[in-house]
């Protein structure tokens, strides 16, 4: 099937760690971009006589305008990942999309966010956008607990730490725990893997949705975590693996 082609053009450009860049951009054909929190973008660049084609998850909530953000990571020799970070701003890049289904079921039931590394970037949309005010001026988490549990090695590559931890001082509804397996002496937050702050905050329960982002490697311990080890119904535990 042939996908419409837009054109995104680099807004503002951030580095939020050595190897990892916060994009922003506009899209040229549209006035309203429409997506739901959670999907992704499919870039598409020519390499040589052929194109490359990429999946890139979206970092911000739907705003009713013609603007996105992703959360970057330079892969070593890759292509894609190094193309977009070297773009300058007023630079473009073509895509497809939205596309995906790791997005958030109809139900309102307490949430598990986990993610590593730019996995994170699907739940800064669905957190922004559980947590943004409707039309009324109401938020729209509708009285459920999200959790977001981010892992990563090293203090430098916690992404959104500031926005995330200001958010949660704010909503009580919002508990986030950034968690470091290397972690300096002076860390004063999380410690250790993703897998024992999860196995805190479910206990007993099995009446949660846990969606899981990032490598297929952590996605895979964290699933088999919860649907072997705690026995929970395979259907609650949603999750996407980039690799
Ligand atoms: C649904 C989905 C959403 C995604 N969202 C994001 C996102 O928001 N941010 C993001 O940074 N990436 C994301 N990715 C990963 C992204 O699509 C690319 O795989 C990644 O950017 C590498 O592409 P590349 O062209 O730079 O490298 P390639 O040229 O494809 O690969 C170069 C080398 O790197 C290895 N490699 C490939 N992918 C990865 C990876 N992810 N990590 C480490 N090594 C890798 C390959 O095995 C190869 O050896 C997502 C993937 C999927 C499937």
């Amino acid at each position: 099937m042939e996908h419409t082609l837009l054109t995104a053009r680099l807004t503002r450009s951030v580095l939020i760690s050595e190897k990892t860049k916060h994009l922003e951009f506009d899209i040229e054909e549209v006035s309203s971009f429409d997506f739901v929190a959670g999907q992704f973008i499919s870039v598409r660049e020519p390499r040589g006589d052929k194109f490359v084609t990429r999946a890139y998850s979206i970092a911000s909530p739907p705003r009713g305008n013609n603007t996105f953000d992703l959360c970057l990571n330079r892969v070593d020799e890759g292509f894609m990942s190094n193309f977009l970070c070297d773009r300058e701003i007023g630079e473009t890049a073509r895509f497809h999309g939205p596309h995906g289904l790791f997005v958030l079921k109809p139900e309102v039931e307490d949430l598990i966010l986990v993610a590593t590394g730019t996995g994170v970037a699907p739940f800064r949309s669905m957190v922004q956008d559980i947590f943004g005010k409707d039309s009324s001026g109401q938020s729209r988490h509708g009285g459920r607990h999200v959790w977001l549990v981010y892992g990563t090695r090293f203090a430098e590559d916690v992404y959104y730490l500031d926005e995330f931890e200001t958010l949660a001082a704010e909503q009580p509804n919002f508990h986030y725990t950034a968690t470091l397996s290397r972690p300096p002496e002076d860390w004063s937050r999380g410690r250790g893997y993703v897998q024992e702050h999860i196995r805190k905050i479910v206990g007993e329960r099995k009446d949660m949705h846990v969606y899981i982002c990032g490598l297929n490697e952590m996605v895979s311990s964290v699933r088999s975590m919860l649907i072997e080890e705690c026995g929970w119904e395979k259907k609650r535990v949603i999750y996407e693996r980039y690799d």
